[in-house]
């Protein structure tokens, strides 16, 4: 019997965007001890992506993990709280105009079974409320800018996520990842070297020459410089899905000083969509958007109007092309391709960061039991297949579901005929007033979201049969000033959220 190895030796990540840190940062919590070497390089030459500010909760049990508190990290990355997404004018039926993905809270309990109540009844067309909104206390903190943290009153926990500057985050954990032990080279990538089995040996450099290791991460963004660059493993895109293919960014000054929100904007423009992220220092904006409906120049100048800026506005405006979709496999021979490299759902969920840490901890379990067989590399490849494919078919939903008629583009995402089996499944037991829940329990080895999440999306686009009747006196419909009623007054329990991320900065 071979002896197994607790950890692969010699790693080298070549990349060092918010997934190459992420990476360097967990691995070297896991195998350091064990004796691992862990070095990360990076180019100075070619920098990183550098947008990337939402996220989900996962990004909580992350920082959870590390051990560090968030009065420690948040301030040195501008770090705010975002209670959940808001996603304005996708809908345009009367009522429906705009709706919240909560992240949800166990205080929810009761009113998530009253909005399944009567989201079951207007999906049987039932002349019911039915807005997500109504039924969900994070929607309220978000509305009403507070922090989701209670004040030791409540016997239950909010959950929530962040928002944070790129940059600093990556300059955050590159600074933890050193003190643990990393090490950490800055030189560019020119060639790599593989053995006759195609096993990659090292990597040449720029300046350093040849460095040589054992495991490679591959979290070089979108020019996957080792796992398509060398492997050559094929790149499978998202197009048929999902449209959009490029984003304009453009930060801007917070229109009023006193407030900050706790919620991502994701408001639908003409050809796309545009997110609103507040920063304690500004609030991050980019327009999402599909060239195949416009071009760099007029996204820009819909994004300058949409966000109000004057003829005379100088900021200036970044474009980024999208490499959406996902590799045949992220885990080839002695190679993982963590983060853009390995795949990229448009940024609608703020799904990146969380797949990043799907794939490194799923890695570390996986490599604990088993190390490198090919049983273990083919479960664990299909495994975050299924992630990047369910997280796609949710981002998908939000174009099916759209009623917008202003443009081709939100016509033609309507009536896509590309629909995953899994979507389709969906689909049709919701437009015939069967049981989603039973559904999404069929699916669940398949399924990234919640139940709950999948009731948000259908019943808060709308996607409901035409001319509801009233209901009749014997059936029991929820009145939605209950939910809204308890929830105003939970709001109490919650601090202003400005307030909260402004007592963590350091005096100066
Ligand atoms: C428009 C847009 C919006 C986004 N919004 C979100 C969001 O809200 N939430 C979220 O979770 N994610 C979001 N993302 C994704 C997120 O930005 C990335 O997942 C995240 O920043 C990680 O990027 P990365 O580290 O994989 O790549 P990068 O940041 O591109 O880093 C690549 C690294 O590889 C190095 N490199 C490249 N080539 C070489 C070479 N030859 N030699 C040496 N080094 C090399 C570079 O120097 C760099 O350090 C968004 C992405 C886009 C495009």
């Amino acid at each position: 019997m071979t002896e197994r190895r607790p950890h692969p030796g010699r790693v080298l990540i070549v990349g060092g965007g918010t997934a190459g840190w992420m990476a360097a940062i967990s691995l070297a919590m896991a195998w350091i001890p064990l004796g691992a070497e862990i070095t990360l390089l990076e180019s100075d030459a070619i920098g990183i992506i550098g947008v990337g500010e939402g996220s989900t909760p996962k990004m909580r049990r992350f920082m959870q993990k590390l051990g560090v508190a968030e009065h420690e990290w948040m301030p040195s990355c501008n770090g705010t709280y975002k209670c959940g997404i808001r996603f304005p004018a996708w809908s345009t039926r009367p009522g429906y105009e705009s709706y919240y993905h909560p992240f949800f809270s166990p205080s929810d309990d009761p009113f998530i079974r009253a909005f399944h109540q009567n989201m079951t009844l207007r999906q049987r067309n039932l002349d019911v409320h039915a807005l997500p909104d109504t039924f969900f206390l994070s929607n309220y903190l978000a509305k009403h800018s507070r922090a989701p943290l209670g004040d030791g009153t409540l016997d239950h926990q909010t959950d929530y996520a962040y928002h944070f500057d790129a940059r600093l985050i990556g300059e955050y954990l590159r600074k933890r990842s050193i003190e643990l032990g990393v090490r950490h080279l800055v030189d560019t990538v020119t060639g790599v070297r593989q053995s006759e089995s195609g096993a990659i040996l090292g990597v040449d450099t720029q300046r350093g020459g040849f460095v040589e290791a054992d495991f490679f991460l591959d979290c070089s963004g979108f020019a996957s410089v080792l796992i398509c660059g060398a492997l050559r493993v094929p790149f499978m895109p998202y197009k048929d899905f999902l449209f959009n293919d490029a984003a304009v960014a453009m930060p801007t000054p917070h229109p009023d000083a006193t407030t900050l929100r706790s919620e991502t904007l994701s408001s639908a423009l003409k050809y796309g969509w545009v997110w609103k992220i507040p920063l304690t220092n500004r609030l991050g904006n980019g327009y999402v958007y599909s060239s195949d409906y416009i071009d760099a120049a007029t996204a820009e100048q819909e994004l300058r109007q949409h966000l109000k800026l004057p003829e005379s506005d100088t900021t200036e405006a970044r474009h980024l092309k999208m490499r959406v979709g996902r590799l045949n496999h992220c885990w080839e021979s002695n190679c993982l391709a963590i983060g853009l490299a390995q795949g990229f759902i448009e940024p609608l969920e703020a799904t990146a960061l969380m797949i990043v840490q799907d794939t490194v901890e799923h890695f570390i379990e996986l490599y604990a039991r088993g190390g490198f067989t090919p049983e273990h590399r083919d479960a664990y490849n299909e495994k975050i297949n299924r992630i990047y494919d369910s997280v796609r078919d949710y981002v998908y939903m939000h174009y099916k579901l759209n009623s917008r008629r202003d443009t081709d583009y939100w016509v033609n995402a309507r009536e896509n005929r590309h629909v995953s089996d899994s979507v389709a499944a969906i689909l049709e037991v919701w437009d015939n007033g069967g049981d989603l829940l039973g559904e999404i329990v069929r699916q669940r080895d398949y399924m990234s979201y919640s139940p709950t999440s999948w009731f948000c999306i259908l019943s808060g686009m709308a996607r409901f049969p035409k001319q509801p009747r009233k209901p009749r006196r014997d059936i029991p419909v929820i009145d939605p000033a209950g939910p809204r009623k308890a929830c105003m007054e939970m709001l109490e329990h919650y601090p202003d959220h400005r307030s909260v991320v402004m007592a963590m900065q350091p005096a100066h």
